[in-house]
């Protein structure tokens, strides 16, 4: 099978989607996206990088950078980041609030909104936001190799005025002793770690470590194996927040969604995928960034679940 033209035929079945799902609309500068726009990139293991449709078009990858929080955090912190931060799928919404309450602001798993303030508390570490969110920034240009990478200040500034609901889930972890900085503070980090921009191809460079078991592709170790390996586990799990069995079910891949439509999807040994198409399904995740994994993932027997091919 030919990757290339694999692509070819995802950005040809996407161009004639009639259903593109709804582009968020609860951060203002996000609405402003064009639902036209459909890209795909595809980094292997062997060092290529191919792409279909607008893979250089940069987009806000707000979730996805979740990740690349809860990796620096784990670093800062280890294994002491699960007594604040549960590793179980929520079955709620990204943004819900009701399992705090039962749950001694404990946040379910790093990836639902709850979970990534805390994370982004451990971050500051007692410093200003823009000291963790250089960090970010820093970390983000290592993992892919490209200083050009920014944060979109409109769309930090558009969340800012906007997040009501995140500040009830900081104040509310606050009253837990579960966030420890002013919750201007951690949701100023959070906000501007979501903002930051990416290209399809971009992020398919940056999750490269996820592929390589914890190695960057220049020899460089950026997690350990075990660590690499428990990341893609929480994104087959709680990626994609209420509907992650689902996409397990129909995608069978650890992937990591974003209300900017792009979703960072791992096959361990083999590719990190990006896919981006802005409008969202029910859930908040990207209708045909879904669509266009799961055809991927048929096409090229690429299911976690597969048996090993002969020769692996
Ligand atoms: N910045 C967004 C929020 O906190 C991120 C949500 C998402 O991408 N699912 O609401």
């Amino acid at each position: 099978m030919d990757l290339s033209d694999l692509l070819t035929d995802i950005v040809a079945t996407m161009a004639s989607a009639e259903d593109r799902g709804q582009v968020a609309s609860y951060i203002p500068e996000l609405a402003k996206v064009d639902a036209a726009q459909f890209g795909i990139a595809i980094a292997t293991a062997d060092g290529r990088v191919r792409t279909g449709g607008d893979a250089d078009s940069g987009f806000s990858i707000q979730s996805i950078s979740k990740v690349f929080a809860l990796t620096l955090a784990l670093g800062k912190v280890g294994d002491q980041l699960w007594d604040r931060v549960g590793r179980e799928p929520s079955g709620n919404a990204f943004n819900s609030i009701v399992q705090l309450e039962q749950e001694q602001g404990i946040p379910r798993n790093p990836f639902i909104n709850a979970g990534a303030i805390v994370v982004s508390d451990v971050n500051l570490g007692g410093h200003q936001p823009r000291v963790a969110i250089g960090e970010m920034l820093r970390f983000v240009r290592y993992l892919t190799g490209e200083d050009d990478i920014i944060i979109n200040e409109d769309v930090a500034t558009s969340e800012t005025a906007t997040g009501f609901r995140n500040m009830a889930l900081a104040n509310y972890m606050r009253a837990f002793g579960n966030v420890r900085h002013p919750v201007d503070l951690v949701l100023g980090s959070y906000f501007h770690q979501c903002a930051i921009e990416m290209s399809c191809r971009q992020l398919a460079l940056a999750g490269r470590y996820l592929m390589l078991d914890g190695r960057h592709p220049d020899g460089g170790r950026v997690v350990s194996p075990s660590r690499a390996r428990r990341i893609n586990a929480l994104m087959l799990t709680c990626g994609h927040y209420d509907a992650s069995g689902d996409f397990a079910f129909r995608v069978g891949i650890p992937g990591k969604s974003g209300v900017g439509g792009g979703i960072l999807a791992i096959v361990p040994g083999r590719a990190s995928i990006a896919v981006w198409s802005p409008g969202l399904n029910a859930s908040g995740n990207s209708q045909l960034g879904t669509q266009a994994l799961e055809m991927l993932a048929r096409r090229t027997g690429w299911s976690v679940f597969s048996p090993p091919e002969e020769g692996d």
